[in-house]
């Protein structure tokens, strides 16, 4: 189908979108000072479920302000979020400038570094968990990077996720793992706050005074909030300085309409090879929250979205930004602060990272039909258990009685297994000197809660 097409089809819809996404280009602006009515024009591709945001002349960000990927992302996912009620299925995002995208208008700074070629095996991650207090200029008063709407404040909320995800990286996938920002609550002399709530910059200016190069890009500026610009650069340049094998940024995601909820992954466009982890990382969050009490229906996204952000473009190691769900939205906001949905979803990001580096593929536990079976009475036969999936053990299997034609005699059986190399089976016995018929329900469910769906079979017992 051609664009032109998809777009009549859904030319009400587009004309929304347009009207949605030249008013808030306006609104925002003129926080800047600015009054100017820019155009914007709106192309579906329906087929690849993207969506094209054309600006007309008179907006173009910059380096300072970091390309406005803090206003850009938000603005996408609105987009989505009124496409998707309008029935539009749309997943990626593109933002074109005079119908050129912005790699065009800045091709030093926006290339993409040379990827490092990826080792056999991985040791090291770079865990970078969201923003922190940055400096005002000219007042040099500190402030949060990210607005609290229900009081939630991202900056000081994903560290403690980043200590859940390192602690899951360094046992389950064995890797070093470091920080973009540190967790010392003694106080940074300058501004008289804890070490951990400051923003990576400070963190790294502390660390390597010399290297400007590394915290301090932008010492030309003049925009008030400049030390925001370094800090979403200091900590994929910090990722580099290290050579680690991968960075995953930690955020909670913020948006002026409250209705906008749930969790997604982000890679750079210009970086598709990272495409494959970002898509094994939701899949795996989605299965690891929706099988805690409660968050069966959380809403998670499909696949892996595609993004500009600068945290992801910069590392030369494959890097994703996990935006765990929205603090601006209450269910959400509600989850956040919940320990079991911190585990939960932090276990997901280090198994989709895991599978991913191991060549596994993300899929849903599921237990093989187990045929029904006789047994001579007064004896024993083996059931083996073979499931599809990637459980974490140790594995608890349940044989439950479904039917049971002498009540009381079927009794019902639950066994731990440790070793994932070892097979998961029981024994199907008929002590009895009777015939008789029993259906069990068998289901496994994982050390992470991750349960298969029940299946059932017969087991006859009968004069041999
Ligand atoms: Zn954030």
């Amino acid at each position: 189908m051609s664009v032109a097409e998809d777009s009549g089809m859904y030319a009400e819809a587009v004309a929304m979108l347009e009207r949605e996404a030249a008013s808030q280009l306006m609104r925002h602006l003129q926080e800047k000072g600015t009054l100017r009515q820019v155009s914007v024009d709106i192309r579906l591709q329906m087929d690849k479920r993207s969506m094209t945001v054309n600006f007309g002349p008179g907006y173009l960000p910059g380096p300072e302000g970091s390309y406005d990927e803090l206003f850009l992302h938000p603005m996408a996912s609105s987009l989505r979020f009124f496409a998707e009620k309008s029935g539009l299925e749309v997943n990626d995002i593109n933002f074109l400038f005079e119908g050129k995208p912005l790699e065009d208008y800045y091709p030093d700074d926006l290339a993409v570094p040379v990827q490092s070629s990826r080792k056999k095996t991985s040791s090291s991650a770079l865990v970078s968990s969201s923003h922190g207090y940055i400096s005002l200029h000219p007042s040099r008063e500190w402030k949060f990077q990210r607005p609290a709407p229900l009081g939630l404040q991202e900056d000081t909320l994903s560290p403690v996720y980043g200590d859940e995800l390192q602690a899951l990286i360094e046992q389950r996938s064995g890797l070093t793992v470091h920080r973009a920002r540190s967790r010392s609550t003694d106080l940074h002399p300058e501004s008289n706050m804890p070490w951990e709530h400051m923003s990576s910059r400070y963190h790294l200016k502390a660390l390597f005074p010399e290297r400007t190069d590394m915290w301090n890009e932008f010492p030309n500026s003049t925009d008030s909030a400049r030390e925001k610009d370094e800090d979403i650069r200091a900590r994929p340049n910090y990722a580099n300085h290290l050579g680690v094998d991968v960075m995953i940024s930690l955020h909670s995601n913020g948006h002026d309409s409250a209705d906008v909820r749930g969790a997604e992954v982000y890679y750079h466009r210009e970086k598709p090879q990272d495409k494959p982890l970002a898509d094994s990382i939701i899949c795996s969050m989605r299965e690891l929250i929706r099988a805690q009490p409660g968050y069966g229906a959380f809403p998670i996204r499909e696949s892996s979205n595609q993004g500009a952000h600068g945290e992801n473009r910069i590392g030369k190691m494959p890097s994703v930004i996990v935006e765990t769900a929205y603090h601006s939205n209450p269910d959400d906001a509600a989850a956040l602060q919940d320990p079991i949905f911190r585990s939960a979803s932090m276990k997901g990001v280090e198994k989709g990272y895991r599978l991913w580096a191991t060549g596994k593929t993300c899929e849903p536990l599921a237990l093989q039909p187990l045929p029904d079976i006789e047994v001579p009475l007064q004896s024993s036969r083996d059931v083996n258990v073979t499931f599809a999936g990637n459980p974490q053990f140790p594995v608890v299997l349940e044989v439950g009685v479904a039917d049971c034609d002498r009540p009381g005699f079927c009794t019902p059986l639950k066994t731990t297994f440790n070793d994932p190399s070892a097979p998961v089976m029981f024994g199907a016995s008929c002590s009895s000197t009777r015939p008789g018929t029993v259906r069990w329900k068998v289901l496994i469910r994982d050390a992470d809660g991750v349960a298969a769906a029940p299946v059932e079979f017969t087991q006859a017992c009968v004069r041999s």
